[in-house]
């Protein structure tokens, strides 16, 4: 199985990732949290993504393709792998598609996991009072969410004309979010 979960922030890839990633056996890459550990390490490379992520900025693709790619690669030794963040730029995606199609390795489904910006907004700032992420503030969820419409929200259109899109409400129950991502990428 190889799944990306293309979502604005806030609407439960790290839930959902990590229960896709049970349930097919493979590995759950999440972009963001690679990206925050290569934050804490105090080098010039740390220090500067740290600063993108702490702004709401995404940080520059080719970091983050030569983070990804490898882990990318990797994962598919061993079954597949749950993408979740990555690709969230259009030439992140052309780069890392161009890559995978060069090992015949492309995506199978792309799972667009949607839900209102209030909705969005108000899980955020509950999770800010539980882990204290410091991108979580309301300023930074706000631009957060404009970054998402500019930059990543191209790509729902990108996978819809390759034919492997699928829509799931994210405005429900995790259980139910599961259900219906297992009902809409399963083949038969
Ligand atoms: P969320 O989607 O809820 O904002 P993530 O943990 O996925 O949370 O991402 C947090 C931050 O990590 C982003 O705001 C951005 O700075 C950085 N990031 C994650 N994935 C990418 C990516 N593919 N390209 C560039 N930056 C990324």
């Amino acid at each position: 199985m190889r799944l990306l979960l293309l979502a604005p922030p806030g609407a439960g890839k790290g839930t959902q990732g990590d229960r896709l990633a049970a349930r097919f056996g493979v590995e759950h890459i999440a972009a963001g949290d690679i990206l925050r550990d290569q934050a804490r390490a105090d080098t010039p490379a740390g220090r500067e993504i740290a600063a993108y992520q702490q702004r709401g900025d995404l940080v520059p693709d080719q970091i983050v393709l030569e983070v990804m790619m490898p882990r990318v690669e990797k994962a598919v030794e061993h079954g597949g792998y749950i993408l979740d963040g990555f690709p969230r730029t259009l030439s992140q995606a052309t780069a890392a598609a161009e890559i995978a199609r060069q090992r015949g390795l492309t995506l199978d489904h792309v799972v667009y996991l949607h839900a209102p910006d209030e909705v969005l907004t108000r899980r955020m700032l509950h999770r800010a009072e539980q882990d204290g992420r410091g991108d979580d503030t309301a300023e930074v969820i706000a631009y957060r969410l404009r970054v998402f419409d500019q930059a990543t929200r191209p790509l729902i259109d990108y996978y819809r004309g390759r034919g492997i899109l699928v829509e799931v409400e994210a405005d429900q129950t995790p259980d139910a979010v599961t259900g219906d991502i297992l009902a809409a990428v399963s083949d038969v």
